[in-house]
């Protein structure tokens, strides 16, 4: 969060990172945002590695909504990863439904712009145009009641390209929208850390402002939402998904301060998801606002 003197107008790319809110949304997750010199915040509002649909805390939801507001900080909701869209079971495509309901309308709760969802992949041996279908049949219904002047944006995230992953280049955005009508709801959040993982070398010379031009290419102008700055512990194409501390990877820091400049991530936060305990994250935001400022 802003300190006293900090510029009243938002920077270009508001930089802040993924805040743990077990005990408190605003008491606890706020105040480790403060110690980050955070400008946005992600968080997640049910156990990531579970089903469960808690209800909110209305006293922290809105001193967190207020708290957001008066400072300017977007804020980001991180859906569950037990959901998948594409799974072959149907016990697990019901609960992905009820869970990603679920963090959307908590999203809205608390004064989200968007909810973050992994893309997912197709189990069982499927097809990936027979998973597609069932994500439009499964997924479209819940963009639809997206209707209040105050919801979130769905955020898709691509991953790193493990498995039946459905979408892990950029171009696989392209059939992922199509079966979800590009929706005006969808947008994207684009994870440094998988898009290098699943083979786009952003290390290389030109290959962060390539890897942005093939994504808008795909998906048009405006949707890029959300940037997870991620460096990776793995080389390009490795398909591991495997965070690393910005400048400390195979990505290195140069391609952030390109991302930071391309067209497609005007006003668009960074957010990190990076190991290191609440040092780490601090030095990450750091290492990312004094990129930003060069
Ligand atoms: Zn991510």
């Amino acid at each position: 969060m802003s300190s006293k003197n900090s510029p009243s107008v938002p920077s270009r790319n508001p930089v802040g990172g993924h805040v743990p809110v077990a005990g408190g949304l605003a008491s606890v997750g706020l105040s480790y945002a403060r110690d980050l010199g955070a400008e946005a915040v992600q968080v997640f509002v049910a156990n990531p590695r579970g089903w469960a649909t808690p209800p909110g805390n209305p006293k922290q939801d809105e001193q967190f909504r207020a708290a957001c507001a008066a400072e300017r900080i977007p804020a980001y909701v991180h859906a569950p990863y037990l959901i998948n869209f594409g799974s072959h079971t149907e016990a697990t495509v019901e609960k992905s439904v009820e869970s990603l309901r679920h963090s959307l309308r908590r999203g809205r709760e608390i004064g989200a712009l968007g909810v973050v969802v992994h893309t997912g992949s197709a189990t069982g041996g499927r097809d990936r145009a027979v998973a597609l279908r069932q994500v439009r049949e499964r997924m479209l219904p819940l963009l639809d009641e997206l209707t209040h002047d105050d919801d979130p944006f769905l955020l898709l995230e691509s991953t790193a390209g493990q498995g039946f992953s459905l979408c892990s280049r950029t171009w696989d955005f392209g059939p992922y929208f199509e079966a979800l009508d590009a929706h005006p709801k969808l947008g994207i959040c684009l994870d440094t850390c998988h898009i290098f993982a699943a083979g786009h070398d952003l290390a290389e010379t030109g290959g962060m402002k390539q890897t942005l031009d093939l994504l808008v290419d795909t998906v048009g102008e405006g949707r890029l939402k959300l940037v997870h700055a991620n460096d990776s512990k793995d080389v390009v194409g490795a398909h591991k998904d495997r965070h690393e501390n910005i400048g400390t990877g195979h990505i290195g820091e140069e391609p952030f301060r390109e991302l930071m400049s391309h067209p497609a991530t005007e006003n668009v936060p960074l957010v990190i998801e990076t190991p290191g305990g609440k040092e780490g994250h601090a030095a990450d935001v750091a290492r990312l606002k004094a990129l930003r400022s060069r």
